[in-house]
């Protein structure tokens, strides 16, 4: 896969900044009204990782950004493990508005409804068609099932490789409010786990640059042989 030219990514950027106010003015499900900020997602459009996480609570629905807060300071850790910036990927979840409940006075998040997981799917699969990633790392078994089906149970299959959308190659770790949550051996334990996946994103991410790098220089060589 070639480097996009600056065209390209300038009309990503339009039609990802788009497809956000589109987003941002969706009333599909109650939570639209009930939220403060949608939370489309963010990073560079033409991102070869794209992290998808389950959806916003309450620090991503006050900034209208994905994965802030303690969770998104520890992706941000795991992704500079494995040498990438924060903004060199693609991060959004996929629902785009915090889904919860009133609880007298105070509100709390809850798991989506399989009708506001259904009505937002449109809006992330335009985000992957557009950015067309080459890896999707789902994180956590709700990010996970809305790829690969309810029957996927993210103990015993996380860590393996599947097919994504639009031919991206598709892996579940571990949510990092998952790992935060984790204390003592299971906390040692859960590290060791997601450590092992992201290293598998970095070998599969060098893996393909490198596949992309001998296309371009076999398809430079006629050029280059005819100079001499
Ligand atoms: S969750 Fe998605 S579909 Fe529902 S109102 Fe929000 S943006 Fe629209």
């Amino acid at each position: 896969m070639s480097e996009p030219t600056l065209q390209e990514r300038a009309a990503r950027e339009r039609a990802l900044a788009q497809l956000a106010r589109t987003v941002e003015a969706c009333r599909k499900c109650e939570i639209g009204y009930t939220r403060t900020r949608s939370v489309f997602g963010e990073g560079d459009p033409c991102a070869r990782l794209m992290c998808v996480g389950e959806g916003p609570g309450e620090t991503e629905d006050a900034t209208g950004r994905p994965f802030v807060g303690r969770a998104g300071e520890l992706l941000t850790k795991m992704l500079a493990a494995i040498g990438l910036e924060r903004d060199e990927v693609y991060i959004c979840n996929t629902i785009k508005c915090r889904a919860s409940y009133r609880d007298g006075n105070k509100v709390r998040n809850r798991a989506p409804t399989p009708q506001e997981l259904a009505n937002c799917r449109p809006y992330l699969d335009e985000q992957i068609a557009i950015i067309r990633p080459q890896v999707i790392l789902a994180l956590g078994a709700p990010a996970a099932k809305s790829f690969l089906g309810q029957a996927f149970q993210i103990t015993r299959m996380r860590g393996r490789w599947f097919e994504g959308p639009h031919g991206s190659a598709l892996m579940a770790t571990f949510h990092p409010a998952y790992v935060l949550r984790q204390g003592g051996t299971a906390l040692t334990e859960t590290k060791r786990l997601v450590w092992g996946d992201l290293k598998a994103v970095r070998a599969r991410l060098d893996e393909l640059a490198a596949v992309a790098e001998a296309a371009a220089g076999s398809a430079a060589e006629p050029e280059q042989r005819s100079l001499f």
